[in-house]
């Protein structure tokens, strides 16, 4: 099992889904954890502290918004501040929005690329020059099987993640010397709200039920005809943190039950 005493981790978009299974896996190794997203207040609390409570590790919670340069910049200089650095970023925050090109609202694109993409430049850019002085880093990107493969109505979702492919590919030759990796996840469908919530949107594009677009165009992509647990996908982290990964850089880990395999 990964061993992450003494080590802090930042893991954006861990109020929900699958940041917030990293987020605890990442305690449960033995990591002081920052979490970050949106949502009830009172909720993220009690989430903090249980995850505090049974770790017993420091929790910790920025409610940075991810689209802004300067709370992403002040959301790491808490960090640094508490911990006096971040060893493990994990960049997961993201969002989705469904509709054909022609009536695709630019404002979501923005939003899109600001969340999905751009965040990622900025965490990179605070946190890099410290892993790389401590001679140990690991940076992982959720990015997703449409980081390799396309579906319609999905464009700026699409083209983020590619591009965060190739973020992941050029940050990882930038700091290869330095005992940082940087590597990509892809997962394929995972039932988190984000999902959930896309289900009715691609109805509605497609003119068909909710229950066939989980049938015949979710799942209808996976050979497996199973959907991603977020356990899966904490685990591939861990072992990327792992001594055991430590030659692994620059790559793009599909987790989608053979989706990009055809
Ligand atoms: P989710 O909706 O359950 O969680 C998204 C998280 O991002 C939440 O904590 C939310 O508060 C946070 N967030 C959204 N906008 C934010 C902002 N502006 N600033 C800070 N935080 C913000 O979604 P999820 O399915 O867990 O997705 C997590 C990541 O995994 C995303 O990058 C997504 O693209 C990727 N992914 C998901 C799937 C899937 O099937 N669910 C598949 C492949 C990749």
């Amino acid at each position: 099992m990964t061993n992450l005493d003494g080590k802090t981790a930042l893991v954006t978009g861990s109020t929900s889904g699958i940041g917030l299974a990293i987020a605890k896996g990442l305690a449960h190794a033995g990591a002081n954890v920052v979490l970050n997203g949106f949502g009830d207040k009172n909720e993220i609390e009690e989430i903090r502290k249980t995850l505090q409570d049974c770790s017993e590790r420091t929790i910790l919670y920025s409610d940075a918004d991810m689209s802004k340069p300067d709370e992403i910049s002040n959301m790491i200089a808490q960090t640094k501040s508490a911990f006096g650095t971040v060893d493990i970023l994990v960049n997961n925050a993201g969002i989705q929005h469904v509709s054909p090109i022609e009536t695709f609202p630019p404002e979501k694109w923005d939003a899109i690329m600001a969340i999905n993409l751009t965040s990622a430049f900025h965490t990179t850019r605070h946190c890099l020059a410290d892993m790389k002085s401590a001679g140990w880093g690991r940076i992982v990107n959720i990015a997703s099987a449409h980081s390799l493969v396309a579906s319609p109505f999905k464009s700026a979702y699409v083209a983020a993640k590619h591009g965060l492919v190739g973020l992941t590919k050029t940050v990882a030759l930038e700091c290869a010397e330095n005992g940082v990796t940087v590597n990509a996840i892809s997962p394929g469908y995972v039932l988190t709200p984000l999902v959930e919530k896309q289900i009715p949107d691609t109805a509605k594009a497609r003119g068909i039920s909710e229950e066939s677009v989980k049938k015949d165009i979710l799942l209808a992509a996976q050979p497996t005809k199973q959907f991603v647990d977020v356990d899966e996908i904490t685990q591939s982290l861990l072992f990327l943190c792992s001594p055991a990964a430590r030659n692994i850089t620059g790559t793009n880990l599909s987790i989608d039950g053979g989706w990009t395999a055809q």
